[in-house]
């Protein structure tokens, strides 16, 4: 991997105009006039090309990108879009990765690039049989599913496994078929689904029973991405603040109730990312929550714990098929624009910098929950979309905001009153 010596350390970022941070963005990333100039147009879909992506189009909706800073990833910074309509999500993730920056911010890595389709036998007669002659045609099964996607079989990827289950349902007991394809820098979902339903006809063949689904799973346990990071205590606040993180950590691994809000807060930034590039959100998300549950309990998808320094260590490992081409990621130009401004080359460095992301976001939320609350930071923010939604214009969104929140009635009566008063 290149080592570059750009900064994501980009101070003030926050209090730049929209114009000046596309500049600063522009600088780092090497950006060309036609991306810089994508990026400054709101609402930035070409009407036709929405018309191609989805059914019955009316219209578009702007999701506000913002550009998180400060991050350090495998030695290298990156600045990293994010797609979200939630207060402090961006901020969160500037502030949770200043603070292990200097320590080398995170290290990640990738578990493999492989995609599972499965194929749904019924009526099989003897199903520990067929389970052997399925697996007995492995060779001719690769090759039919390498025949479906030749570019992709060139460009070194293809299939790669085969697993047959046997699985006693409510329905009675059903033979599933899982191939395994790693499809590089795709996401992979049609060119799975497309190998699975060219071989059902043969599988229900040789299993002497029917085929039905075929379709991938979202489960991508073979596409696990990871990211780990170290906080040193001092950067941090002290060990107070380190031994409350843990305690909400402990509490998130124990109970499914606080898990789901701690797995929400991850995805906030995952999703973000996600949806940034023109990835599937749905996919990921899918595939994070049943991983979170994949021991028969929901738990936290990240870990932390006390380093022999005392430090404070993070992980976070999670399914992750994304991809640099495929579905929107290519046609999109603003998730174009957004990949160039990664800088990335590969889905699987795209993967990992959206787990550094999920870490760094899941650090912020334990931080504020174990400290100030989550309610200071994100109420501040808030307080202009309270403002904003009482009728504030122009500099009296700023100024209704900072007394909603001075006041701590971050509400839309209060809000049409101040807003009334700063009127006369
Ligand atoms: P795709 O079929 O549009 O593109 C993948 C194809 O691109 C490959 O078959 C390959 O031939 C080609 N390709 C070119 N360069 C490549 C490279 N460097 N690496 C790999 N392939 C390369 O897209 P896809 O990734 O197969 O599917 C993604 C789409 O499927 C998304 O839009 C997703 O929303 C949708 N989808 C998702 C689900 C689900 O359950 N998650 C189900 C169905 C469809």
């Amino acid at each position: 991997m290149s080592i570059s010596n750009l900064t994501s350390r980009i101070s003030g970022f926050h209090r730049m105009s929209a114009e000046e941070r596309r500049e600063a963005v522009a600088a780092f990333a090497g950006l060309d006039g036609a991306a810089t100039a994508q990026l400054a147009r709101d609402g930035n879909i070409d009407p036709h090309l929405a018309e191609h992506m989805i059914e019955n189009v009316v219209s578009s909706i702007a999701i506000p990108v913002g550009v998180a800073t400060n991050l350090r990833i495998d030695g290298e910074d990156v600045l990293v879009p994010m797609a979200t309509e939630e207060s402090s999500v961006v901020a969160a993730v500037c502030n949770s990765a200043r603070q292990c920056y200097d320590r080398g911010g995170f290290t990640t890595s990738m578990s493999g690039g492989e995609m599972i389709a499965q194929v749904q036998l019924l009526g099989v007669a003897d199903p520990e049989s067929a389970r052997l002659r399925i697996l007995e045609r492995r060779a001719e099964i690769g090759a039919l599913c390498d025949a479906c996607d030749p570019m992709l079989v060139r460009l070194g990827g293809g299939f790669r496994d085969l697993e047959v289950r046997i699985l006693p349902s409510r329905g009675g007991t059903m033979v599933i078929v899982h191939l395994i394809v790693d499809t590089r820098d795709a996401m992979g979902a049609n060119t799975v689904n497309t190998m699975a339903e060219t071989l059902a006809p043969r599988l229900a063949e040789w299993s002497g029973g029917r085929s039905l689904l075929r379709i991938l799973s979202n489960l991508a346990d073979r596409r696990l991405a990871r990211a780990r990071a170290v906080w040193p205590v001092e950067a941090i606040g002290g060990e107070a603040v380190r031994d409350g993180m843990l305690a909400a950590y402990h509490f998130a691994e124990a109970d499914p109730y606080r898990a789901a809000t701690h797995n929400k807060g991850i995805m906030n930034g995952v999703s973000a990312v996600v949806l940034a590039t023109g990835n599937d959100t749905r996919a990921v998300e899918a595939g994070a929550h049943a991983y979170a549950a994949r021991a028969g309990r929901y738990t936290s998808l990240t870990h932390w714990e006390m380093t022999a320094e005392g430090e404070l260590a993070g992980m976070i490992e999670l399914p992750m098929p994304v991809g640099l081409v495929g579905g929107a990621t290519k046609i999109h130009p603003t998730a174009q624009a957004c990949l160039k401004i990664l800088g990335v080359k590969t889905a699987e460095r795209l993967a990992r910098i959206i787990a550094a992301v999920g870490l760094a976001q899941n650090f912020g939320a334990m931080k504020a929950l174990a400290t100030v609350g989550i309610q200071q930071g994100h109420m501040a923010l808030h307080a202009h979309n309270v403002a904003i939604a009482a009728g504030a214009v122009g500099e009296e969104v700023g100024r209704v905001a900072a007394i909603l929140v001075e006041r701590r009635q971050v509400r839309q009566d209060a809000a049409t009153e101040v807003l009334a008063q700063l009127r006369g």
